[in-house]
């Protein structure tokens, strides 16, 4: 299957080369394993602070392609979704998966060896069981009240 994001002519093993402040906008981008779960709506206890991650989607994110179905002209349905960059990485991490590359080269880690970017493949995020690809359910579904019914473990 094509890659949905261009990982074509990107300077080899980059990532360990370069700061995230450092690299260009398509080695940024590249980044993303597809794993979607940055799209999963989530719990936080206002108390300790506390995330949760749920299998209840936002209502752009296709559950097929694990994607976003509108990713260029999101905002203008999902205002609040987050756009990540280098300088606000810190202040983000802390919600996102423990998985995620974003979050992993942030913490000085090395990314996995089912990552696009080492397999070459972008379905070896799904092959191995760390993607929300098949395993979600529409937010308009799912009634907020009930979002704790469908709690998700971490790293899963
Ligand atoms: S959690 Fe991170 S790696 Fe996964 S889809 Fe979101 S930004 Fe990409
Ligand atoms: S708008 Fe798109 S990128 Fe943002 S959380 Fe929803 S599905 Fe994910």
């Amino acid at each position: 299957m094509t890659d949905p994001i261009d990982r074509s002519g990107l300077r080899p093993r980059y990532w360990e080369t370069t700061p995230l402040n450092r690299m260009t906008q398509k080695e940024w981008e590249a980044l993303c394993d597809g794993c979607g779960k940055c799209c999963m709506n989530k719990l936080e206890d206002e108390e300790t602070g506390e995330v949760a991650f749920t299998r209840v989607a936002c209502r752009l994110f296709d559950d097929t392609t694990c994607l976003c179905a509108q990713y260029p002209i999101r905002h203008q349905f999902v205002p609040e979704c987050i756009t990540l960059k280098p300088h606000t990485i810190d202040s983000h991490a802390y919600w996102l998966p423990d998985t995620c590359a974003y979050k992993l080269l942030h913490q000085g880690k090395r990314l996995y060896d089912w990552h696009p970017l080492i397999s070459g493949d972008p379905q070896t995020v799904h092959r191995a069981g760390v993607s929300m690809q098949h395993r979600t359910l529409p937010e308009f579904e799912v009634p907020e009240d009930d979002w704790e019914d469908h709690i998700i473990e971490e790293p899963i």
